[in-house]
């Protein structure tokens, strides 16, 4: 019978708590033995009684997203004490706003881009010097400023 018991070895959880991984064992098939770190922080940001209770409460399916959500959290709670996950969510939702301004003023450009090619191959048969001229400021031929490139370019301060 000791080879039996040898060949099961405990969970993440049973081992961490120095207890004997039984059959029945509720965190068993959540925590596999390869993974201790997993238990060790969920373990301490919520408890193992809690976590107990908690997948005791909920359908069996749904109970491998709820660790791995539980060990989301408590990893991102470990790394940044004060915000956790939500640290993790405005840094993205920063980078997502980054990313959509950048988008912007690239849609802006390709349409800036667009409106000289149109004003162009059209100046080009009715006034060609116009153009030509004003080759290195070709904002000029718009009838609006652009506002992304105003700030980006030397700021009004100077006079
Ligand atoms: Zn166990």
């Amino acid at each position: 019978m000791a080879s039996s018991s040898y060949s099961n070895p405990p969970c993440a959880a049973c081992k961490f708590l120095r207890r004997k991984c039984l059959p029945s064992c509720s965190f068993a098939p959540y925590f596999p033995p390869e993974e201790p770190t997993k238990f060790a922080n969920v373990h301490k940001i919520f408890g193992a009684s809690n976590v107990s209770k908690l997948l005791n409460e909920i359908p069996p399916h749904q109970r491998e997203d709820a660790v791995n959500s539980l060990a989301y959290e408590a990893e991102a709670r470990l790394k940044d004490p004060v915000y956790g996950c939500v640290g993790a969510i405005s840094v993205l939702q920063r980078q997502v706003l980054h990313l959509q301004k950048e988008l912007d003023a690239t849609n802006a450009d390709l349409m800036l881009y667009a409106n000289n090619d149109a004003a162009h191959s059209y100046q080009v048969t009715s006034n060609s010097t116009l153009y030509n001229g004003e080759e290195s400021n070709p904002g000029l031929i718009l009838p609006y400023a652009s506002p992304w490139n105003n700030s980006s370019s030397n700021d009004s301060k100077s006079m």
